[in-house]
């Protein structure tokens, strides 16, 4: 199904108001929802759609290292919904259980995120596929950071289409082992490998590929010169206060809204 040459070869997926290849699809928001100070998540979601971005991103649970660190919360997603009804862009949260996939569909989420360590986990992503076939959500699936050729982050995605919904989006996050200062392996590269075999729209991560907000920049427009469709990056009006990753890697709406203009710059151009 996801190869560019079955009966689903034009596909096209909508998200929102949005086409997917028309123009450069930015998600942007924070890592993690604090559900201590929604206020902070909310002001950066109004932040990130001035600054240009096309959809709202926040974690409303988190695969964290350590079983003792803030996991995330059910509550969040009340939070995450309220950013929607205040900006009217759709909101995008990572599922990694059936108990969050049902919470996030009874939300209706628009986008739901497929996590690094849950990229090879095969029932969980036909599961993903079943559940959501028939509706508009949009599935994004991030490469497993110890994903190997692009056949096996592809094969991957085939199991959500052939659960029934072809509606998935592929997202290079960065891969092991790390490149000595950066967090992880970029891998924004593989873009036109992924293009070359499939039809599904190519979304890069640079936050936690490379892991560091100062070079969250330029490997964004990396990603956009090898040809992908879109960009997924932590932003945070104040990422000290964050309690995810956005200390380390948010970017602030500022510095996204002036790498936004130069991603739509260098589309325009290619
Ligand atoms: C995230 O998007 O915050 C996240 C946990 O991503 P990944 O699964 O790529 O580590
Ligand atoms: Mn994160």
């Amino acid at each position: 199904l996801m190869d560019i040459h079955s009966e689903l070869a034009s596909h096209q997926i909508r998200i929102g108001k949005h086409i997917m290849g028309e123009s450069p699809f930015i998600i942007a928001g924070q890592c993690t929802i604090d559900p201590a100070n929604p206020n902070y998540f909310l002001e950066t979601a109004h932040a990130v759609k001035e600054a240009g971005a096309k959809a709202i991103r926040g974690g409303v649970w988190k695969p964290r290292t350590m079983p003792y660190s803030f996991q995330g919360d059910d509550s969040s997603m009340k939070i995450l919904v309220e950013a929607r009804a205040q900006t009217g862009l759709p909101i995008d949260t990572e599922v990694m259980d059936e108990h969050q996939l049902m919470v996030a569909m009874e939300a209706q989420v628009d986008i739901l995120q497929i996590g690094t360590r849950n990229a090879l986990n095969y029932s969980l992503l036909r599961k993903v596929g079943e559940l959501t076939a028939n509706t508009n959500t949009v599935v994004l699936l991030k490469r497993s950071m110890s994903m190997g050729p692009v056949s096996e982050f592809i094969a991957a995605a085939e199991y959500i289409a052939a659960g029934g919904n072809p509606n998935v989006m592929l997202c290079p996050r960065g891969t092991v082992p790390k490149m000595e200062g950066y967090r992880n392996h970029p891998d924004e590269s593989i873009t036109p490998l992924l293009k070359e075999k499939t039809w599904a729209p190519v979304v890069v991560d640079p936050s936690h590929s490379v892991g560091r907000a100062k070079y969250v920049a330029a490997t964004s427009l990396a990603a956009m010169a090898y040809g992908a469709d879109g960009l997924i990056i932590e932003s945070h009006i104040e990422a000290q206060k964050g309690i995810g990753d956005d200390p380390k890697q948010a970017i602030h709406p500022r510095e996204l809204a002036a790498l936004i203009q130069k991603a739509e710059a260098l589309w325009a151009l290619t």
